[in-house]
């Protein structure tokens, strides 16, 4: 029997939610594919994959079989006991990449703010109290608790909340020399996004990304690689370490490792997750049943070939179509990213107006995403059918003229 529940409409957010966001206009209902439907039955293709999230789309019907298959079995048991789809999940993340032990939590912060205090415990086992420096970039996005915020390079998320947290030192991104400035015997870690995602899709040079191993190797500090944004697929290989072959001391994960439903990984290496001892980190939630059984559904579709080769194929299907309509409207300067993570730097006519494009797109049916005010950002789903591709790109090359000719 179903209940009656009251109607609720896009106003009422203002009503109830505390303002931190913005949401657009209309109210998703349901989703299938790389389709969404709104309250009113409206139609839109989905480009912005709920922020690099949806990586097999809506509704794949493996996620959704894992997912009532686990919740008809167990959902919580908390972590005075383990279970065996963490355990499976584990086994299969170690199994995929250089990471030898696993620490499940929630959210993309909460693993960076684990990496984060992993990367000063070892510093304090190994070095003494006074290696605890981190090292970031700038533009870079970690997350929004106190911790992470301060580790991002962006002041506009981080000012007026008081006091910031001491030894973190911000470096502008693929600036290698900038880099060996500031590390020393006093950093414990460097930390990278291999592609900057809310920085605005801003992928790292090779060179960069091995200067960066080897500084890190030669002031025994770890190298972090912040994967929230560009793991699990996103990039066209598993994780985007993957494709430089620059492998990190710890990588975390969140966003599309579960596909839509919240989990987040730090992965590294036995010799430092044993500083981790028993009471020193931990988080309810963490290794949940129906968030790993969700994410081990993910991971066995996304890991295979078919899949990686297809993230590869589609990439240059995006690429090729925004090029055009970037020069054939004068909007875009450069199409870049991995993968399915690309980003179209706006030209100078459009700069600051990125806002402008996703509320176009918007008018089409279509759902994209922004990277900061000058770039438009898609993040699809990894299986996104060609012919949605093509679609949704008509739509978009309608709204660009539009908004180019307006
Ligand atoms: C989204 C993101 C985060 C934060 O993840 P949350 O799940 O929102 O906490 C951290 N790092 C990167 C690179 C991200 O893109």
């Amino acid at each position: 029997m179903s209940v009656e529940q009251a109607p609720v409409q896009r106003a009422d957010f203002d009503q109830v939610m505390v303002p931190n966001y913005a949401p657009a206009a209309f109210i998703p209902v349901r989703g299938e594919g790389s389709r969404v439907w709104d309250q009113a039955g409206r139609e839109l293709i989905d480009f912005a994959g709920g922020i690099a999230v949806n990586v097999l789309g809506h509704a794949h019907p493996a996620l959704v079989g894992a997912l009532t298959e686990q919740a008809n079995k167990l959902w919580h048991v908390s972590n005075v006991f383990t279970n065996e789809p963490a355990l499976r999940l584990a086994h299969k993340l170690i199994d995929a990449t250089f990471a030898e032990r696993v620490f499940f939590c929630n959210s993309g912060a909460e693993a960076n703010e684990a990496a984060f205090k992993l990367a000063r415990r070892v510093a304090f086992d190994r070095f003494g109290s006074e290696k605890y420096e981190i090292i970031a970039a700038l533009n870079s996005f970690h997350g929004r608790t106190l911790f992470t915020v301060n580790v991002g390079g962006q002041s506009k998320y981080s000012d007026g909340f008081g006091p910031k947290i001491t030894g973190i030192t911000h470096v502008p991104f693929n600036d290698l020399e900038a880099l060996k400035a500031a590390v020393s015997d006093k950093t414990c870690a460097v930390v990278l996004e291999p592609i900057q995602g809310e920085g605005g899709v801003l992928p790292a040079e090779l060179a960069y990304l091995q200067g960066a191993r080897d500084l890190c190797d030669a002031n025994n500090a770890l190298l972090v690689f912040d994967e929230v944004q560009t793991g699990m697929g996103r990039s066209g290989h598993l994780f985007a370490y993957q494709h430089y072959g620059v492998v990190p001391d710890i990588l975390t994960s969140a966003k599309s490792l579960g596909g839509g439903f919240p989990i987040a990984a730090m992965l590294t290496r036995e010799d430092l997750a044993k500083h981790l001892v028993v009471g020193t980190h931990g988080t309810t939630y963490g290794g949940n049943p129906l968030a790993c059984a969700v994410a081990e559904a993910v991971i066995d579709v996304i890991n295979t070939p078919e899949v990686l080769a297809g993230v590869n194929a589609k990439h240059d299907l995006f690429k090729a179509r925004l090029e055009q309509i970037g020069k054939q409207y004068g909007i875009f300067t450069q199409v870049r990213g991995m993968g399915l993570l690309l980003g179209c730097v706006l030209s100078d006519a459009f700069k600051g107006k990125a806002k402008d494009v996703f509320n176009a797109a918007e008018k089409e049916n279509l759902m994209i995403l922004q990277a900061g005010p000058d770039v438009v950002r898609f993040a699809p789903s990894l299986v996104v059918e060609d012919a949605d591709i093509t679609e949704g790109l008509d739509r978009f090359e309608r709204a660009v003229k539009t908004l180019t000719q307006a």
